[in-house]
This record gives structure tokens, sequence and C-alpha cells, in this order.
């Protein structure tokens, strides 16, 4: 089996070859954790999107979308409290001048003791082969014990630290540990202090912190803000939703691992005001159905699974996330929350302004409650990208690349092709590109052997490769291959439209996300 880090690898690169992902500004050396989407990788990200936007507004009556604006009152970021504590801990090696995330050095250092217990689970399974208890080895082996009951201990001795921020014992947990600067080896470290993440920058002609405003840090206050306008002119009664898709900015300290984490990013949020003390309810709903969205990609159950929160923000009564088995192992794709009528109630207290619904059933007031779904669209580009990365041995022993992308999301839907430059062939599949290009994404090529176009585009993952023969130019009649079975079928060029439509069409994904 290949390893992990390779199948990440495997996937920036395929990503550039093929024009989904560059990194930034390349004739410059790039910007560091800083990517731009190409002329593949734009279509992509759209169909992501059109897939969320589809199935959180057109298929709930009761959601609506928005799209505000990225700069906001700086008002804004004191009551959702961002401004005070949306900071991460770091910490400089003196020697390196390398900057790190205090936390992460020490979470490193524990998953250290968890590689050990790999390998022995490893060497026991070698050892004791088709006899081995897995379950029986992690409880009785003294050496795994010891392991686990120090990662225990240093995880219980974290956790209380970051919670009652105490930077001093951060530094004295590194000190302990005796943990050295990966780059330069030296244990000589700055203290730690707190590092806050939004980007800030200065308002027009004025000067000084009355012009101070930040590029905003998540989406969600967006729609907080917007609350009331979209309650009132769209006649909104609770539960109601607000959706949103826009980009995001966080000054990471450590940004990395390709697309999965970056200082420029987007996402797609939406909160659903609830009655209070319905919340928890309406928090189990949408944490199986936002899961379902995600399953009925096809991509493959084993690559999902729940992670409750048992540590929970001040603000929410629950909090969960979908984790997705990216080549890095299993990391957050998406995040439920049930953030109670925190971000109302703060914004009501900064702004004077009543943030209630009246309700008409109940006969009064209340500030709503409120389940936010959010998930990081350029994470699940990397989602999709990554589980759809295949090299195949064929029935020959010959090998392809073929990127298995749902049908949906593929940027183009259907290659046509003709056989060869002469004959008319070219006029032909053009003839039949014009019948298809109101409904699909369709593309045209004509440059070297079929065998090596077919390639190409299993390595685009485009759905189906169409071919214009001579036989096409008699009787109207083509060759359809399917991508993934590389099964190819004589059919009329009337039929294609159906064909492809029944294949790329969005509608099952909604209609398995209704009915399951
Ligand atoms: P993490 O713990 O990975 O930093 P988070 O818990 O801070 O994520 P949220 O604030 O819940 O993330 O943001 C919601 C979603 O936005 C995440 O599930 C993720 O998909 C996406 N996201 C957050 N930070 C980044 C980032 N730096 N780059 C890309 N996507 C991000």
């Amino acid at each position: 089996m290949e390893k992990k880090e390779d199948k990440l690898k495997e996937v920036i690169s395929h990503a550039k070859e093929y024009g989904f992902v560059f990194p930034s500004s390349e004739i410059y050396d790039g910007l560091t954790a800083t990517y731009d989407y190409g002329q593949l990788g734009a279509e992509l990200k759209n169909n992501i999107k059109n897939y969320w936007w589809t199935s959180m507004v057109q298929m709930h009556e009761e959601i609506v979308g928005l799209d505000a604006a990225i700069f906001m009152h700086p008002k804004t970021w004191k009551a959702s409290g961002h401004v005070d504590a949306f900071n991460d801990p770091l910490i400089d090696n003196k020697d390196s001048k390398k900057r790190y995330r205090a936390d992460v050095l020490v979470e490193e250092h524990i998953e250290k003791y968890r590689e050990k217990i790999k390998k022995d689970v490893a060497k026991g399974k070698k050892k004791f082969g088709d006899d081995f208890d897995e379950a029986q080895f992690l409880a009785t082996n003294p050496n795994v014990k010891r392991n686990q009951s120090k990662i225990d201990e240093l995880e219980g001795q974290l956790s209380k630290i970051l919670e009652s921020d105490d930077l001093e014992g951060l530094k004295a947990m590194i000190d302990d540990l005796g943990i050295a600067c990966p780059l330069s080896g030296s244990k000589n470290w700055t203290e730690v202090r707190q590092f806050n993440l939004m980007f800030a920058t200065e308002l027009g002609s004025l000067a000084g912190d009355a012009a101070k405003i930040y590029l905003r840090p998540e989406t969600a206050q967006g729609i907080f803000v917007n609350f009331l306008n979209v309650q009132k002119t769209g006649r909104m009664k609770v539960p109601f939703g607000i959706a949103q898709i826009g980009k995001a900015f966080r000054n990471e300290i450590v940004a990395r691992q390709f697309i999965f984490r970056m200082r420029e990013f987007e996402q797609m949020e939406m909160q659903y005001f609830v009655r209070p003390g319905e919340e928890l309810k309406w928090y189990e709903y949408w944490k199986e159905k936002r899961t379902k969205w995600h399953k009925a990609l096809g991509l493959g159950e084993d690559y999902y699974r729940h992670h409750d929160h048992l540590k929970l923000a001040h603000y929410a009564n629950a909090a969960a996330d979908i984790e997705f088995d990216f080549p890095m192992g299993f990391k957050e794709l998406e995040g439920i929350h049930s953030r109670t009528d925190f971000d109302l109630r703060k914004h009501e207290e900064f702004s004077g302004k009543k943030m209630q619904f009246f309700d008409p059933e109940l006969n009064k007031n209340y500030i709503p409650y409120v389940i936010e779904t959010s998930v990081g669209l350029d994470r699940m580009f990397l989602a999709v990208l990554s589980a759809s990365l295949k090299n195949e041995v064929l029935e020959d022993g010959s090998e392809r690349v073929v990127l298995s992308i749902p049908p949906a999301l593929a940027p183009y839907k259907v290659a046509v092709m003709p056989l060869t430059k002469k004959d008319g062939l070219p006029d032909k599949a053009r003839e039949i590109i014009d019948g298809l290009k109101f409904d699909f994404n369709c593309q045209y090529d004509e440059k070297d052997s079929i065998g090596k176009r077919y390639r190409r585009q299993d390595a685009i993952g485009t759905p189906y490769h169409v071919t214009v023969d001579h036989q096409t130019l008699e009787d109207n009649t083509v060759t359809i291959r399917d991508r993934d079975t590389m099964q190819q079928e004589r059919v009329s060029v009337q039929d294609l439209h159906r064909i492809i439509d029944e294949k790329v069409s969005m509608r099952k994904l909604l209609e398995f996300i209704e009915k399951h």
C-alpha cells in the first residue's frame, strides 16, 4: 500500500499538472500556503458550491442565501469575541528564528507516543499473524500501556493549560518535555505569546485605531448582523436558515498541507435559527443531513467519521466535526455547532438593536438559538480530489491514472473527439458539441491518438468520451466510452443528451439526501 505522505504529494503534483491548483504568484516563487485554482480547479470548485447551494437553499423553502461584504464594522469582531479571544499561542525558536504554535509542538510530541504504539501493534501483527487480537494487545501489552498512560497524562495537562490560557504553563511544558526546534535542534525558545489570527488593515483616509478593520475570519458574522434584515424582508418564520459562501481569512501561524490549511480560504456556512429549547433536536437533524450530503457523493462510507466535542466552546452546547480521511489521516472537514443565542445576544448588546423574533404561535419575543453548519470549500475540494485520484492496473497489465470524480462535480461532463482531423469529422464533432453545450460543459479534443486522448480525459475526470468516426457521417451514431468501466457503446447522437444527463445530473444526489 502506498504511503500517506506519498499520496498527498501525488495529489499536489496531479493538481498542478492538469490545471486544478497552482501555487500563487508562482513566477515570483509563490507565496507560502497560498494557492490559485486553475482552469479545471475553478470548474470543480464551482460545481461543489453549486451542489452545496442547491441542496441547502433550493431544496429548503425555509433557507435563503446571502452574500455579505468581507469588510465589516470593527465592533462586529468585538461582539463576536474574535478581537479578544481568537488567538493561537505562538513561540519562536531564537536560533532558527522559526515560529511555531506552542500547543502544536506539544501535540506533536504526544504524537510520538502514538507512533510507538502503532509500531508495537505492527510488530504484534507480524508475530502472531491471523491469531492477533488487537483489542487485547492494546489492553494488556506493558509497552503499549505505559505509552498510553503517558499520552493520557500529557493530553490532560495540555487541555487544562489551554482551557485556562496558561501561557507560562505551556512554556514550562515545552521545557520539561525537552522539545527541540525541528529545524535547528535547539531548545532556545522565547516566551509563549498569544497571537490574534485576524488580518487587520486600514480603511481609506482615516489613520490610527479608528480606521482599523479586519478581513473576516469567518462568514458567519455577516449572517448574524443581517438576521433582522433577512427575517423581515423575507418574512421568515423560525425555524429558518441563512446560507452563505465566501472567503474568510486567518493568519494561521503554521499553514500547511496544501489547501487543507490556508490563510485565505472559502467557507460554505449556514446558520439555522430555532426556538430556544429546540436546538438539540435541530443539531441532530443537521448533523445527519450534512453527513448525508457528503455520503451522497459516493466516495465511500469509510472516508467519514464523526468527532463529537467533549470540550465545548463557552457559547456552544453541542458540537461535532465531520472528519474525512485525507491523505494526512482523519481531519476536520465540516463543523456542526449548536451556538445557543450567543452571537445574536452579543450583537444586541453591542449594537443596542433588538435581535429578536416575535413568535406568533407562542405569542412572545425571543432571541433565537442557532445551529451552524460550516464546511471549508477548499477542504471539500481536497477531499474529492484525493479520494478520486487512482492508479489502476488494467487487465492487460498496463496502468492508467483515473480521477473518478463524482460525475455531478466533474469539470467537463463530456469530451467529443473526432477520430481524425480529416474528412469533415472535426466539423461533425463541433456540431455535436453545439447541441450539448447549453446543458453540459464539453471539451473538444483532436490532438494525439485516441488512446492518449482517453487517458487525458481519465486523468481530468471527464465521465464520458464520445468519438466521432466515419460511420457517424453515415448513420449519425458515435461511440461513447465510460470513464470508470472503460466500456464503449455505439449510440445514436440523438440519445447523447439523455445518456449524459442521467449520469451527471445532481438530481440523484439530492434525492439521496431527501430520502435516506
Ligand atoms: P481547524 O481546527 O482545522 O483549524 P476550525 O475548527 O478552526 O478548524 P472552524 O472555525 O469550525 O474551523 O471553521 C469551519 C470550517 O472552515 C472548517 O471545518 C474547515 O473546513 C474550514 N477551515 C477553517 N480554517 C481553515 C483554513 N485555515 N484553511 C482552509 N479551511 C479552513
